[in-house]
Parts: C-alpha cells; structure tokens; sequence
C-alpha cells in the first residue's frame, strides 16, 4: 500500500527543474513550445491551431508561475469550444493537485491519507 503510495507520487514529479518563479515567457518562447505545453490545442475552421494557456516549458516540466498565471486565466480565454474550457481546467487542476502533494508528500506518507 505505502509503496505504491510512493510509485505514484515519484509519477506526478515534473521531468525537470522548474525556473525561478516569476519569469515570463516572450512571444517567440511561447510560439517556440512544443503543442503539449498548452492546456488545450484548438483546431479552428480554417485549420488554423489554436494553443491555450500555456505552462510546461521546453523540456516538459511543469512551470508553477505560469501554471498559476493559466488557472487565473480560464474565465477570460475565448475558446473556440466552450467545452474547452472544463479539458484545460482538468487539466491545470490536476497539475496543481500534483505540486500540492509533491509539497505536502512526508505528511501524506505518515498518515496514510493519500
Ligand atoms: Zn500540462
């Protein structure tokens, strides 16, 4: 039971190193990141994509400023779907939910609360 515990939590760990909190991402950076660094990836009409929201840098790593900066933001994109907007928040919520535990794992590991 504790070791899958602990086989779970070592899954929810980002790839890499988080950068310092508070750096912002320029345009270009933004427009360099690969599709699965945004919430949700929109395919407009005309083919056109459309990337929402993002929070994983360039080596996949789940950045916490931006990752706060993305869940602020959900009520103010213009999706293209409405129901865009529950995926992206599942999705940044289970994000959150991870850091969350990853910061509260020694208490978790005694109580057996998981
Ligand atoms: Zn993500």
């Amino acid at each position: 039971m504790r070791r899958a515990l602990v086989v779970l939590a070592i899954l929810a760990l980002p790839a890499g190193v988080p950068p310092a909190l508070g750096e912002t991402w320029s345009e270009a950076r933004i427009a360099r990141l690969p599709d699965s660094a945004f919430a949700v990836v929109e395919v407009a009409a005309d083919g056109r994509k459309v990337r929402h929201l993002p929070h994983h840098d360039e080596t996949g790593a789940v950045d916490p400023a931006h990752l706060r900066a993305a869940l602020s933001r959900l009520g103010q994109v213009r999706w293209l779907d409405p129901a865009s907007e529950a995926v992206a928040r599942r999705h940044l919520e289970g994000h959150r939910r991870a850091l969350t535990d990853r910061r509260g794992i020694s208490h978790h590991a005694r109580s057996g609360v998981s």
